[in-house]
């Protein structure tokens, strides 16, 4: 059985991987600096498996990280810890650079140590997953969709530090012969998605009766991913893909961000009707800028050599995660006030 360091355990996709590798039997030891994202909370229905433990580790801590590699003695390394706010990096880009570009530099050089430093069949058989976004690929017009081999033409400071992340991921394993894999996915949603994000933010928002804040005229497409499929990707990637590969992770459900909005306004209205339907609270903001028109993801390679295909379909995944936030108040809760707090430094809406 593989044992398998998570960084970024504590954040949305993370907790979502690690619940589904401690449930699957799988040691995990899960690394996080916890960060305004990262929440434990998240991790509570697996928390006291025998065969999950927690660091509170910053990844850009040399010492930390090396000794961490050193005490475990990983099979797998899942990197996600990243700042992953894209309003967040235009305000504040430093953090971004830190932890995304150095902080995948200090997992690089501590994991390469480590590997070279393991017996050959071990060597061999060690695996380094970088999780990465389509938004490292730019744009897309009305057609075409992102593939493995679309150029690099990231647009915020957010896709340029996980461009950035991509690329020492790939040098190493060129320069180095280093069993490092990467994956770029489209946005997710589902259970555990911090409130700053679209989907949770439209939900929570439309529960108080507050604005539900769209960018521009709300036309620019994204391509959604529920959680967990993601997190089964993750697992065949880390485990089946080819050395040195990137794979591509997509749900082929394209939506426009006023249509996910409109899609969650008539859930509530079925669910938890009020006196005004839901969409009336539907208010356009000044458009992001450099804001992407269109993401879409062919995640065909990873269907073709890993036979992995995403079980929800938008409609599906979409009232899954509506219910679950009428029914989890206890996790959403505490985390309304950093959500006011964002409000006040302008942080609205996220896609
Ligand atoms: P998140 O913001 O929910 O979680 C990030 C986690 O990383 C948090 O728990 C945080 O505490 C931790 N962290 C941040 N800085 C750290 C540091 N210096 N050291 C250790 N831990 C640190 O992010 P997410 O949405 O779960 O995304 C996870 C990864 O997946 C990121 O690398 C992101 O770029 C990538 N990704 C996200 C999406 C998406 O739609 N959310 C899509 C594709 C790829």
């Amino acid at each position: 059985m593989h044992r398998v360091m998570i960084t970024g355990g504590a954040g949305f996709i993370g907790s979502a991987t690690c619940r589904h590798l401690v449930s699957a039997g799988v040691d995990v030891l899960n690394l996080d600096k916890l960060t305004y994202a990262g929440n434990l909370a998240s991790l509570r229905p697996i928390e006291n498996a025998p065969n999950y433990r927690f660091a509170r580790v910053d990844i850009c801590d040399r010492g930390a990280v090396t000794e961490a590699f050193e005490s475990f003695q990983p099979t797998r390394v899942i990197h996600l810890a990243a700042e992953s706010h894209v309003d967040r990096s235009i305000s504040a880009s430093g953090d971004f650079i830190d932890t995304n570009i150095v902080g995948t530099f200090v997992m690089l050089e501590a994991a390469r140590r480590y590997w070279s430093g393991l017996p050959a069949e071990r060597g061999e058989a060690f695996r380094f997953l970088h999780v990465s976004t389509d938004e490292v690929y730019g744009s897309l017009g009305e057609e075409g969709l992102f593939t493995e081999t679309t150029p690099y033409d990231p647009s915020s400071p957010y896709s340029a530090s996980k461009a950035a992340a991509d690329h020492l991921v790939s040098a190493w394993a060129r320069t180095y012969g280093f069993p490092g894999l990467i994956s770029n996915c489209s946005n997710n949603y589902g259970p555990f998605h911090f409130p700053e994000k679209l989907i949770p933010l439209v939900i929570l928002n439309a529960l108080h009766g507050k604005p539900l804040p769209v960018y521009g005229k709300g036309d620019n497409i994204r391509d959604w991913l529920f959680v967990d499929d993601h997190a089964r990707a993750l697992d065949l990637i880390v485990n089946r893909g080819r050395i040195g590969e990137k794979y591509n992770v997509g749900g082929r459900n394209e939506r426009r961000n006023i249509d996910v909005v409109r899609t969650i306004c008539a859930i509530l209205d079925r669910l938890a009707p009020k006196a005004e339907p839901h969409a009336s609270l539907i208010t356009f903001v000044t458009d992001r800028p450099g804001h992407d028109q269109r993401y879409a993801i062919d995640a065909g390679k990873l269907e073709a050599e890993l036979g992995w295909r995403a079980e929800e379909t938008f409609d599906t995944g979409i009232e899954k995660t509506v219910r679950w936030y009428l029914d989890n108040e206890w996790w959403w809760r505490p985390l309304r006030d950093k959500v006011y707090a964002g409000e006040r430094l302008g942080l609205l809406a996220p896609a």
